[in-house]
């Protein structure tokens, strides 16, 4: 095989393969072909839209795969059974060094519900399938979001399609008190305006609040495996009582941790501030750079909220960097990489 199937980028198989069928080349035009994830998760067998649409370009009555989710109509890829059964061991072989990339949003409410169905649209389209959709059990003391019944079987729809349900705090907000230092100060007035929920719990109350949503949320026929605080802040006692909630995962702004084994995946977070124009310029900056950064590491994160999709630039850049990161990595969720990387250790 050609070594471009060694180097990071997605390979690409043209004319000058060496390959004189048209396997390769639909309409001659190039191939590409993706990575696979060890599971052969992403090798997705769609024989009834997609073979309608290879039989109709090619005039033949082969079925065909697509390798990837293709972020475009114009970009799907198609094979044939035996070229792709000849081309699997390779790419599981060529997948391993390859990374992830977990695209998470932030406040999923039923308030939000429309913004983030426009989120999930524009992702799809840059190659993103699947998130970590981060759901308020209570935004603001406005009500149990599951008690939306209509918003509840979005979220069941969601899961069968392979996103994940995550617990984000329980009501996304937090009293002031009277004896708050600079820190406090800082960090739960200007840092997350009033929202730090979890910064300061003491672990009964956090195992009572994470308790409560899991249970809500399992009534409502939805499986989160995942908690995580409003602005990741979470005090160590707070990530035990998650963990004895039936928690196994809870994420930083720089860490990914299993509370089940233990393990912490250091992965700085991109994510915007677009409370005020300075924030956003501040964002944007820091996140191209942050960008080239994380590029080199095994997960990327990606961490979207719903205002991000009202400011144009901020918004550009994160549909930029989905796009970017798709065509190279495997797009996942929290509970699938862990999952994951529970089995890899485990070979190791
Ligand atoms: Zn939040």
């Amino acid at each position: 095989m050609p070594d471009r199937f060694a180097d990071w980028r997605p390979a690409r198989l043209t004319k000058n393969f060496g390959d004189d069928s048209d396997l390769f080349q639909m309409d001659h035009e190039p191939l590409y072909l993706r990575r696979f994830p060890a599971s052969f998760r992403a090798f997705e067998r769609n024989e009834r839209h997609h073979h309608d649409l290879a039989a109709k370009k090619s005039g033949c009555r082969t079925r065909h795969f697509h390798l990837v989710r293709a972020p475009h109509e114009a970009e799907i890829w198609l094979m044939t059974d035996g070229v792709a059964a000849d081309f699997l061991p390779i790419l599981a072989a060529a997948e391993s060094p390859i990374g992830s990339l977990v695209v998470s949003i932030h406040d999923v409410t039923p308030i939000t519900q429309p913004t983030i169905e426009k989120i999930l649209a524009d992702l799809r389209t840059a190659g993103v399938r699947v998130t970590s959709l981060l759901v308020v059990p209570d935004y603001h003391h406005r009500g149990k979001s599951v008690d939306d019944a209509n918003f509840a079987s979005w979220l069941r729809e969601l899961e069968a399609d392979g996103h994940e349900i995550v617990i984000h705090g329980y009501f996304h907000d937090r009293p002031r008190r009277e004896s708050e230092g600079m820190r406090e100060k800082f960090l739960t007035r200007v840092y997350t305006q009033d929202e730090a929920e979890f910064f300061d719990l003491k672990y009964d109350e956090v195992f009572a609040r994470i308790t409560r949503a899991r249970d809500e949320f399992r009534e409502a026929r939805l499986s989160p495996i995942g908690f995580i605080a409003p602005a990741w802040l979470l005090s160590s006692e707070g990530e035990r009582a998650a963990r004895d909630a039936d928690m196994q995962y809870t994420t930083r702004i720089a860490t990914v941790i299993d509370l089940l084994t233990g393990e912490r995946e250091r992965s700085r977070a991109l994510v915007y501030s677009t409370r005020s124009a300075w924030r956003r310029a501040a964002s944007l900056g820091w996140n191209a750079a942050l960008a080239r950064r994380v590029a080199i590491g095994q997960l990327i994160r990606l961490c979207i909220h719903p205002s991000d999709i009202a400011s144009r630039n901020v918004w550009k850049q994160i549909i930029r960097l989905t796009r970017r990161f798709s065509r190279t990595r495997n797009p996942t969720t929290y509970r699938d990489w862990i999952s994951e990387e529970r089995v890899t250790r485990k070979l190791l």
